[in-house]
């Protein structure tokens, strides 16, 4: 995954990994959830710290109330594909509308178009890169992985935190239980105190 990024960030540099900031940049994928998506903001909210969310389309309808709770917190709000499937080898106007129906969706309840745009899993090519740019939008990826997914409270330990770095755009899921999730957001809140560093939205 990393090499072919870097052939992509030759054309379109805009596509975004890292920031070049003295900040970090928390993101959230996969909401709003039931289960998370509020106690994530709320322990964001006791850290008076600004995050971005990457939502489906799918999710927003069934949690219009919790993207309202997002946006009103004034985090960022950013367009994660309808149904998070892969959009390698998919028909350009299926892809065009799963980023058009989320936007729309997310319009409609918080009254703007999200700027940013991550394809699930990561996943892009040129076309999808070149069509999320002529709708206006920029294709924002990450730079470092806790693999959160994958993580037990136990596990969350081994998080190599010491290479998280300034301008990095960090990647965690609010669709996970909390007990993995909040933790989780507590080592990087901490670490990053501890080193001085700030957060900000995208
Ligand atoms: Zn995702």
């Amino acid at each position: 995954m990393r090499a072919p990024v870097k052939l992509f960030r030759k054309i379109f540099p805009t596509l975004l990994c890292t920031i070049p900031s003295t900040s970090l940049y928390l993101t959230f994928d996969d909401g709003p959830s039931q289960f998370t998506t509020e106690a994530i903001l709320e322990l964001l909210k006791q850290f008076d710290i600004r995050a971005t969310f990457f939502v489906l389309g799918v999710n927003v309808r069934r949690y219009p109330a919790l993207l309202e709770r997002i946006a009103k917190h004034q985090h960022t709000i950013g367009n994660h594909s309808y149904m998070h499937t892969s959009f390698l080898f998919k028909q350009k106007s299926l892809v065009t509308e799963e980023i058009e129906s989320t936007n729309r969706l997310i319009e409609n309840i918080v009254g703007y178009k999200p700027k940013y745009f991550r394809p699930p899993y990561g996943h892009i090519t040129i076309s999808l890169l070149q069509m999320v740019r002529s709708l206006g939008m920029e294709t924002v990826l990450w730079s470092f992985d806790p693999k959160d997914y994958k993580r037990t409270p136990k596990t969350l330990t081994k998080i190599k935190l010491h290479k998280i770095k300034k301008g990095d755009i960090i990647l965690c899921h609010d669709n996970l239980s909390q007990q993995v999730a909040l933790p989780l957001v507590r080592t990087i809140i901490d670490y990053a105190n501890q080193n001085s560093l700030q957060f900000l939205p995208l």
